[in-house]
């Protein structure tokens, strides 16, 4: 079966590197399946789950926003944060997720910061759903 090589790369460095047999992830525009030789494309991020296919297993990465490049050979994910599910400290989760909510609780829709607290609960509740999947 062919493959395609896929980089994920963070402001903190490379997360994945390795060649796959399908990329699926979460582009604004819907869920993308990227298989080798795709047609060119970048597209914007939302927060979810990017799952690596190989023959026998999938890989699953938590990807916090960011921009998915694909040429025929390769798939580049460029991303605020990612993690490997087995690299989520699903505590910090849990807490990070509590701790938001508690905000969100607190505070008017049009507080200036409602929509950064927002974004911050959906990346824990993102980490949540794929390190108990
Ligand atoms: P927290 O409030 O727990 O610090 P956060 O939402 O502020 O979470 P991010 O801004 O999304 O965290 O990410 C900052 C860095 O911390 C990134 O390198 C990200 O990979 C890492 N990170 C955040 N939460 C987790 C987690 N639960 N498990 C592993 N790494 C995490």
């Amino acid at each position: 079966m062919s493959t395609t090589q896929v980089d994920i790369v963070t402001p903190d460095g490379k997360v994945y590197e390795g060649e796959v047999n399908m990329v699926s992830a979460r582009a604004v525009s819907g869920e993308l399946g990227i298989l080798p030789r795709h047609m060119p494309l970048v597209a914007p991020l939302k927060i979810g789950v990017v799952r690596l296919k190989h023959e026998t297993n999938t890989e699953h990465v938590a990807v916090a926003g960011g921009f998915i490049e694909v040429t025929p050979d390769h798939v580049t994910i460029l991303a605020e944060a990612a993690e490997l599910k087995e690299h989520i400290d699903l505590d910090r989760a849990l807490r990070a997720k509590e701790r938001a909510e508690k905000h969100l609780r607190e505070m008017d829709k049009d507080h200036k910061h409602y929509e950064r607290v927002r974004l911050d609960l959906e990346r824990a509740v993102n980490r949540i759903d794929i390190a108990e999947d």
